[in-house]
């Protein structure tokens, strides 16, 4: 078989059910191609092959007697930022270049308990820390549609393995974007579920009121496979909320579209950098959702230009806070030779921490320090409220809101954009997460250079199975998502 990863997740659960492939085969044709052609994406950190070997034997051996789940052996990459027991686990950075987490992410155990066969581990920026997957101390990833442009970030390697067909599906994280825009730059689905739908136990900490962990795939239909293994309550993680999960992929629907009143709101179409092929592709989606029976409606979010700014000081606050941990001594890099402890910490930090880590951390710090608290902290938590309480005005008269998921296309890898610029790419994605929504990225066509353009729809708290429903019932009906880009095409 050389077509395997053409499959979808329903198409691969039905083809081991039915014996017409092992695990075992299904595992090394994944195995094989990312031996053949990661060299050119470089979206693997680790391949954890010999792992995947046995976990796909196990997944067999179920099949045969019978105890097999709808996801028991199909293989998955997880972003390097959920901790697995036995495989390196770096949040792609230098101060984790060793390190093995002796037990596994929530996300990770629930993947294994549901037959899934980890395939290793992808890049990402450090820490999670940007949008082009550039600043991980492992290299660039390239995005498959343009091996010189960027994947997106942070989950820039998820997105890549999975749009260069070298994995099923992906996990992803999304503090401020990082599900949403990398699919969008790829060509993907991507979901960013409800803050505390998913377990962050064992997802290393970005800005943990911010952090939440999602499936990155092909098709709605595909995540809502993967979003049926991660969400779920957690008593390991506090801020996991005592909801039952949806079952995503049953309550799929054809008929989700139809009365849909979609908010359009004014602000976002008329933002700065906004490109013209992003914003006609967007307008043609949404005139297609029209076409389907759904009503667009305009709305108002006045907070909109303080979007940029209070993310921008409530994540790097978060961050400076959750990274102290990093110091030399307990885990991770450590300096050589220290005169003294407090050598010892300055040099293990500063040796291993990134340009962009470290400039968070000094903002951060400022943010949160006496006498600048209530000026830049308070103030900020202040305006992220009032950014929530827009949404749920907006929410009293829509069902979901539209928005591109960034304002351009995948840009050229080393644009060396300042740090600036690369934060404004951010606007459509960072409100979700201060309010704490649910969002969805979709493919919805390409721009003259042939790369992809995403729609993202917000939702209002809990209504992942909405969301779901709404781009498959889209992608029903169009096939943007089943386009390839050319290095996908290639067989091992
Ligand atoms: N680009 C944003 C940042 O750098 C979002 C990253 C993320 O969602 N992890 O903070």
């Amino acid at each position: 078989m050389t077509d395997l990863h053409r499959l979808s997740i329903r198409e691969l659960s039905q083809g081991l059910t039915n014996a017409e492939f092992s695990s075992r085969e299904l595992t090394e044709h994944y195995l094989k191609r990312i031996g053949k052609i990661d060299a050119q994406v470089q979206s693997f950190i680790t391949v954890a092959e010999e792992q995947a070997i046995a976990q796909a034997n196990a997944a067999d051996a179920l099949l045969k007697s019978g105890g097999a789940g709808a996801l028991t052996g199909i293989p998955v990459a997880h972003k390097d930022i959920f901790c697995t027991n036995g495989i390196k686990t770096t949040a792609g950075s230098k101060m984790l270049d060793n390190f093995i987490s002796p037990y596994d992410a929530t996300v990770v155990a629930k993947g294994k308990a549901a037959g899934l066969v980890t395939l290793g581990k992808v890049n990402m920026d450090e820490f999670a820390m940007g949008s082009t997957s550039e600043s991980s101390y492992f290299g660039a990833t390239r995005n498959p549609w343009a091996l010189d442009r960027v994947p997106g970030g942070s989950s820039g390697g998820s997105a890549a393995a999975v749009a260069a067909d070298l994995a099923p599906f992906a996990t992803g994280t999304d503090t401020g974007g990082s599900i949403r825009q990398p699919a969008s730059f790829c060509g993907l689905t991507g979901l960013k579920p409800t803050y505390g739908r998913v377990s962050r136990f064992g997802m290393i900490a970005y800005a943990s009121s911010l952090d939440q962990g999602g499936p990155m795939a092909r098709s709605a239909e595909d995540c809502a496979y993967l979003m049926n293994v991660m969400a779920g309550h957690d008593a390991k993680d506090s801020t996991s909320v005592q909801k039952e999960a949806d079952d995503y992929v049953a309550n799929l629907n054809g008929t989700a579209v139809k009365g849909l009143r979609i908010g359009i709101p004014k602000q976002y179409f008329n933002v700065q950098g906004l490109d013209a092929d992003v914003k006609a592709r967007v307008e043609e989606s949404l005139k297609k959702l029209e076409d389907m029976g759904a009503t667009l409606v305009e709305i108002d979010l006045n907070m909109t230009d303080a979007y940029v700014p209070t993310y921008y000081l409530i994540a790097p606050a978060e961050a400076s806070s959750n990274l102290q941990r990093y110091d030399g001594v307990r885990y991770g890099y450590r300096a050589e030779n220290p005169t003294d402890i407090l050598d010892l910490y300055k040099r293990s930090r500063s040796e291993g921490f990134g340009a962009e880590v470290q400039r968070r951390i000094l903002i951060g710090t400022y943010a949160l320090s006496a006498g600048y608290y209530d000026a830049y902290y308070v103030k900020a938590q202040k305006v992220r409220r009032l950014i929530q309480q827009d949404f749920l005005k907006a929410f009293e008269n829509v069902d979901v809101i539209a928005a591109p998921s960034a304002p351009t296309t995948a840009y050229k890898i080393g644009a060396n954009l300042s740090p600036t610029e690369m934060y404004l790419g951010d606007i459509y994605t960072l409100a979700v997460n201060l309010a704490g929504l649910p969002a969805i990225n979709a493919p919805v066509g390409f721009d003259a250079d042939n790369l992809p353009v995403g729609l993202q729809l917000i939702g209002n708290y809990w209504s992942e199975s909405q969301l779901l429903s709404v781009v498959h019932q889209y992608q029903q009906a169009t096939d943007w998502h089943t386009k390839r880009a050319a290095i996908a095409e290639e067989n091992a």
